[in-house]
């Protein structure tokens, strides 16, 4: 039977690369999996340093590292063909505040709204002055300076994009 897999895992990235997507570099084409060779010539290719090598093989975006610029320079790197420059605007990925921001215990934080360049996090006054982030996915690129910021690791990713319309399996 196939396993079940809760909505922290999927957010979290933790599941197996056979189950569920997790955040392949900009540009993934569709079948990423069998094109990619794991050669590691995009993250060398990144100046970013936000490519590394995941656990069940080939490359994945790491947020805790730094940020995405959507430079291409990891898809132009790409030799087989499993990463392609013009799809890099179709990024499917989009942030996601977790319950574990402190904000939302009570600590005053505003280091993702202070990191987000478009704007898209916005801090909204609750009942007895707390303050909590609240995220426009229309404005959000997905670039992950917010969750580079973020000192509880409190902002995940989650594709925005319906399945048909995604770049990468
Ligand atoms: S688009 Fe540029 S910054 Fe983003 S992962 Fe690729 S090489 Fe790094
Ligand atoms: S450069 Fe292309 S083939 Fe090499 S690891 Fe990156 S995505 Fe895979
Ligand atoms: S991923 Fe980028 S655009 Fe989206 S909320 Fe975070 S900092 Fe802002």
């Amino acid at each position: 039977m196939a396993p079940r897999h809760s909505r922290r895992d999927i957010l979290r990235g933790t599941l197996g690369e056979d189950r569920c997507p997790v955040m392949r570099p900009p540009g993934a084409q569709t079948g990423f999996d069998r094109l990619c060779d794991d050669c590691g010539a995009c993250a060398r290719a990144c100046p970013q340093r936000i490519i590394r090598h995941a656990e069940g093989g080939g490359p994945v975006l790491d947020f805790s590292r730094g940020a995405c610029t959507f430079c291409g320079d990891c898809a132009r790197a790409c030799p087989t063909g499993a990463l392609v420059v013009e799809a890099r605007d179709t990024w499917p990925w989009r942030a996601v505040i977790l319950p574990s921001c402190l904000s939302r215990q009570g600590i005053s934080c505003r280091a993702c709204e202070d990191a987000c360049e478009p704007r898209a996090i916005r801090f909204r006054l609750q009942t007895g002055g707390r303050a909590v982030p609240v995220l426009d996915m229309d404005l959000c690129t997905g670039c992950g300076e917010c969750a580079s910021a973020c000192p509880a690791k409190a902002v995940a990713f989650e594709r925005a994009l319906p399945v048909s319309m995604e770049v990468s399996a």
